[in-house]
């Protein structure tokens, strides 16, 4: 079965280099371009990771995480911060809201494949 990540983020620049990795890994990628938006996406389209902006044009990221965590239907699919915001206690603020993990932007391909990895094998030995 194809991975399927969303990524939730607002500017265009960012969105197309993280399209380009993800296509070239062979995932299936979901685009939203506000939180709130991005919430919905992730209700209905249930992916298998999701990948999170901070700073967009509604809610933030840490809010749509939140919400996301409260949610049943939503609550175990990991979330990856992704930020360019290294102000401290940024990383803090995102744990706190339930975020799984946390990158740094601009992400370079391998980080996210390696990332990406992790999660989804956690998730496979768990079924397993
Ligand atoms: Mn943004």
């Amino acid at each position: 079965m194809v991975t399927r990540i969303l990524y939730v983020e607002d500017n265009p620049l960012n969105m197309r280099l993280v399209r380009k990795i993800l296509k070239s890994l062979g995932y299936e990628m979901f685009e939203a371009i506000d939180g709130l938006s991005g919430v919905d996406l992730a209700i209905n389209e249930q992916p298998n990771i999701i990948l999170m902006d901070i700073n967009l044009p509604d809610i933030d990221g840490i809010e749509a995480t939140t919400r996301l965590k409260q949610e049943d239907s939503t609550r175990n699919i990991p979330i990856i911060a992704l930020t360019a915001n290294a102000m401290h206690g940024d990383k803090e603020r995102f744990l706190e809201a339930g975020c799984d993990g946390y990158l740094a932007k601009p992400v370079s391909k391998l980080e996210l494949q390696n990332t990406i990895a992790i999660f989804l094998d956690a998730r496979h030995n768990i079924a397993v």
